[in-house]
């Protein structure tokens, strides 16, 4: 069984429509695809119905940004009741202010000599209560600032770079309580991409188990070969359910595929032993 529990839609980040994409899951041999969109679920009906059709299994997920310590990190909430007011009620507070820091970036973006990139993010982004970093990356892309959207995240829209906006997203627990109430398990996403010592990651994992979390990534399209066993035994060590996902955003795009991941290793419970 080919398991993939990350992947983006147009509801979010993503370029493939929540139908092209599950199209893709299958072709490329996919049996449970889960579609976590940034902060909305608004895509999962649409990718039910093309599940049921190419006869391979949807999760409904989302990926929620929450404000850790002064930084973001990632949850994602599997399995849920996409109905579920709580649920909704935060992820709508979570888009909310999206457009304004949106804003924000262009005019910072603007101050160094790139006009334009609000409109161009705007143009790139198909729901508009969405529009995410990944949008003023392919847009600079695209008109040839930079060579890649790796690249992006390296020169522009991160701390201490031009067009680096702070947001304030919701809390850890908050949004672990979200995804419980909507009958979710909640997973701590690619922990090797946030940029903390040891210590720090300790400290989270510890929170993240104590509100309530469920399942760490321990495979994803970000991890290298090393954090693959390294975020297993945290995994074994705090006690959490193990997950797999790609991360997928589009194809070429940071060159990682639907499906195409490496096994968990064998110390690891995976998560879907937990539902
Ligand atoms: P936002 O939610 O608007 O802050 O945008 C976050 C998104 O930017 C992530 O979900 C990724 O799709 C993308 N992103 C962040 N860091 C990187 C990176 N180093 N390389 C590629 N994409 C990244
Ligand atoms: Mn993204
Ligand atoms: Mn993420
Ligand atoms: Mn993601």
């Amino acid at each position: 069984m080919i398991f993939d529990l990350h992947s983006h839609s147009t509801a979010s980040d993503g370029v493939l429509s929540p139908r092209e994409l599950v199209a893709r899951a299958a072709q490329q041999g996919v049996d449970v695809l889960a579609l976590t969109d940034h902060d909305e679920v608004c895509g999962l009906a649409e990718a039910a119905a093309a599940a049921a059709e190419q006869g391979i299994e949807l999760v409904a997920g989302v990926e929620v940004s929450v404000s850790w310590s002064g930084r973001t990190v990632h949850v994602v909430g599997l399995k849920v009741d996409a109905g579920c007011a709580a649920l909704r009620d935060g992820l709508r507070a979570n888009r909310a202010g999206r457009r304004q820091r949106a804003e924000r970036m262009a005019e910072l973006l603007a101050a160094t000599g790139i006009p334009g990139a609000f409109e161009g993010a705007r143009l790139l982004a198909t729901n508009e209560e969405l529009i995410s970093r990944t949008h003023f990356a392919r847009f600079l892309v695209g008109r040839g600032y930079v060579k890649d959207v790796k690249t992006v995240f390296k020169k522009f829209l991160v701390r201490g770079k031009p067009g680096y906006v702070p947001h304030q997203w919701a809390g850890l627990a908050e949004t672990v309580a979200w995804i419980r109430t909507a009958g979710g398990v909640a997973v701590l996403a690619h922990p090797g991409r946030y940029d903390m010592g040891k210590e720090k990651m300790s400290l989270l994992l510890a929170e993240f188990k104590e509100v309530g979390g469920v399942g760490l990534e321990v495979v994803t399209g970000s991890h290298t070969a090393d954090q693959v066993p390294l975020y297993a035994r945290h995994a074994e060590h705090y006690g959490l359910y193990a997950s797999v996902g790609s991360d997928f955003h589009a194809p070429g795009e940071g060159g990682r595929e639907l499906g195409r991941l490496p096994p968990l290793p064998a110390n690891c419970r995976p998560i879907w032993e937990a539902w």
